[in-house]
């Protein structure tokens, strides 16, 4: 059995994924229309949070307050050598509170933010990036590799979300600068059109002109299902890390600063793609 507590665009991906192959699961969320969800979808899926946890836990939820009240209730009735898989992207700081907290209840909390998306998740191809301890993670290994195509170790606790803010904030940063790139090259007469099958078979290219673009641009989709006001959460998340760490930045600070200078052109609400394609139309931050 393991549980998913977090039933949003990624949660929701993971426990059907998991269904998909067969593993019991039980599931939580705040909000009983996601638990009437999961029920739908062949989890256990109880009214009490308290009666959700199971020996592997995976968290996937906005924000440090919202895992900090979760582990607030399950630590308590957690087994002993429970482990929870944190995969909510926070700040590396926090993270290390929790698994202080879990090590104090005799449980083993590992960061372990994914890169890959609903898509990735509903796919078990997700990237999975975990810190804490390497035991821990042999012992949620056999579910976790369920979800992800790549589970790396990078370290102890913190270090899955190090690894994760830089991930974002390259991401953060390629979408701001692709948008200008291709603005450049329509105000000089060759459309994005024309211009995206050359820079990805060129040195220009990034997952913002291979995947992003052409996938929810370019098309007008824009329901990849990882919201601007996330990735505005990650880009700070990534500019309070460097701050803390003294580590000086320069063009990323600046796409950061796109991020939050664009809020009333692309709210937290909009797709995240949105931002690059504002820029491409012409919103300077
Ligand atoms: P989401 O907003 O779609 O879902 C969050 C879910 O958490 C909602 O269903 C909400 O009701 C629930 N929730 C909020 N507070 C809760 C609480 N206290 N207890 C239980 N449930 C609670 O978010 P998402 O897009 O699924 O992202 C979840 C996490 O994964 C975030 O930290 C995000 O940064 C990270 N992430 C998202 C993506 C993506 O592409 N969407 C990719 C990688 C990482």
């Amino acid at each position: 059995m393991v549980a998913v507590i977090g039933l949003g665009n990624m949660g929701m991906a993971m426990l059907r994924r998991l269904r998909e192959l067969g593993v019991a699961v039980s599931a939580w969320d705040l909000d009983p229309a996601k638990r009437a969800a999961a029920a739908e979808a062949g989890a256990r899926a109880p009214a009490a949070l308290a009666d959700a946890g199971a020996p592997v836990t995976v968290l996937s939820l906005p924000n440090e307050a919202a895992v900090g009240a979760v582990l607030a209730e399950l630590l308590p009735v957690l087994p002993r050598d429970a482990v929870i898989a944190d995969t909510s992207t926070l700040s590396p700081g926090a993270v290390r509170g929790f698994a202080a907290q879990a090590a104090a209840a005799g449980c083993a909390y590992l960061d372990a933010p994914v890169s890959g998306g609903p898509a990735g998740a509903a796919a078990g191809t997700l990237a999975m990036m975990v810190g804490g301890d390497a035991a821990a993670l042999d012992r949620a290994r056999p579910l976790l590799d369920r979800l992800a195509a790549r589970l790396l170790h990078i370290g102890p606790s913190g270090a899955g979300q190090v690894a994760k803010l830089v991930n974002n904030l390259l991401v953060a940063t390629h979408l701001v600068v692709a948008g200008e790139a291709l603005r450049l090259g329509a105000a000089a007469g060759v459309a994005p059109e024309a211009l995206l099958p050359v820079i990805n078979g060129a040195s220009g290219r990034s997952a913002a002109t291979e995947v992003n673009w052409p996938r929810w641009i370019l098309g007008g989709a824009f329901d990849s299902g990882f919201s601007a006001g996330l990735m505005r959460k990650d880009v700070r998340l990534a500019v309070a890390l460097a701050g803390a760490v003294g580590a000086p930045l320069d063009a990323t600070a600046r796409a950061a600063a796109a991020w939050e200078a664009l809020s009333a052109a692309v709210p937290d609400e909009a797709d995240f793609n949105r931002l690059s394609a504002a820029i491409f139309e012409g919103e300077v931050a």
